[in-house]
């Protein structure tokens, strides 16, 4: 439990209180080897979600099954707006290299440890043996096979040595024994602002993080994705756990309309138009109204958005 949220007593509250949530308040989760993620803050929960989606349709049914089905008619319509009125605030830990690629995820607000003003700690992220790599054949962006077991200690030792080394020159320049005195009086003490710029980029920096949900979820599209390094993955993982706790309707219709969906190309749908028609495979109506009920589509008017597309890629029969 984060140290802010130790003596902290629930307090009475008009706002929505999300069960979900509150749980993983100031629940510290560790990430790589230094690193942690908690949540410590949100705002609303499902219904909040389909409570925004009301007033701009002017209606206001309120049944459990109805939220549900609010929200996962907003979500594959693409209608992302009421998921912005949901907030979660993070604190993070995180090497400078995965925070490289976080940063670039513009529609969030953040507010990072400033080393122009503090020293920065002594913690570099060293990959576990298990995640040295070698540079990948085929995707220039990524990880092939792993290496032997000497060869990961090696590589690993190499980013040790050069934390340490780096980590003595920062030292070295800043010249603070810890109490803001000089350890060599004789020699400047170097601006923290220009003494940092020794160190490497896997030195670890902290920062809170504030997103809504809507823009989570894009997050989490591309950062959970195999393609997203590993080391983004692992925040991203941990946060999508939270979010699914926090609001599992909504985390169900991202699974079903983005995490998991494909979008086809027409190129792409042509080709499997032509696949489909040359091998004879057309469908009734019927058929594919019973498979999509075997599956678990219950909901009447995805049955027909089905039957739209499968009609649109000339694969159902009349
Ligand atoms: C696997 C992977 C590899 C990547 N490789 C690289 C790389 O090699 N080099 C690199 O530089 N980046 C790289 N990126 C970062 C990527 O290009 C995006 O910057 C990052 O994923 C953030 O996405 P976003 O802009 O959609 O998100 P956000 O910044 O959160 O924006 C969300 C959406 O808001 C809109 N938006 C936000 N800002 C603007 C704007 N200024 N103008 C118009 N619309 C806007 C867009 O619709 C955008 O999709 C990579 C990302 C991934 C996941």
């Amino acid at each position: 439990m984060s140290a802010e949220f130790q003596n902290r007593e629930p307090e009475l509250t008009k706002r929505t209180v999300n069960p979900g949530a509150e749980k993983w308040l100031g629940e510290v989760v560790p990430v790589l080897d230094h690193g942690f993620i908690y949540l410590v803050d949100y705002m609303g929960d499902d219904e909040s979600i389909a409570q925004a989606a009301r007033v701009s349709y002017g209606y206001g049914t309120k049944s459990v099954s109805q939220t549900e089905g609010l929200i996962r008619y907003l979500d594959r319509n693409r209608h992302t707006s009421p998921f912005e009125m949901s907030e979660l605030k993070f604190h993070v830990k995180l090497p400078i290299s995965v925070a490289r690629q976080w940063v670039r995820h513009r529609t969030a607000s953040l507010n990072e440890y400033s080393a122009r003003y503090s020293i920065l700690k002594d913690e570099f992220y060293i990959p576990g043996a298990d995640s040295v790599n070698i540079q990948s054949a085929n995707n220039k962006q990524g990880r092939g096979d792993g290496v032997g077991k000497d060869e990961a200690e090696f590589v690993r030792r190499v980013f040790e040595e050069n934390g340490a080394r780096s980590y003595a020159d920062y030292q070295l320049l800043l010249n603070d024994d810890g109490t803001g005195n000089p350890v060599d009086p004789r020699r400047p003490q170097i601006a923290r602002e220009l003494a940092r710029n020794v160190l490497p980029v896997d030195i670890y920096t902290q920062w809170y993080w504030k997103v809504d949900l809507h823009n989570l979820f894009h997050f989490l599209a591309l950062r959970m994705d195999p393609h997203a390094q590993l080391e983004i993955r692992q925040y991203a993982n941990v946060m999508a756990t939270i979010v699914k706790d926090a609001f599992p309707m909504s985390y169900k219709a991202f699974e079903d309309y983005e995490l998991f969906a494909t979008a086809l190309s027409r190129p792409e749908q042509n080709t499997l138009s032509k696949l489909l028609l040359d091998s004879g495979l057309t469908f009734t109506a019927d058929q594919v109204d019973q498979a999509s009920k075997v599956v678990g589509l219950t909901n009447k008017r995805e049955r027909e958005e089905l039957m739209e597309k499968l009609t649109k890629l000339g694969i159902v029969k009349k």
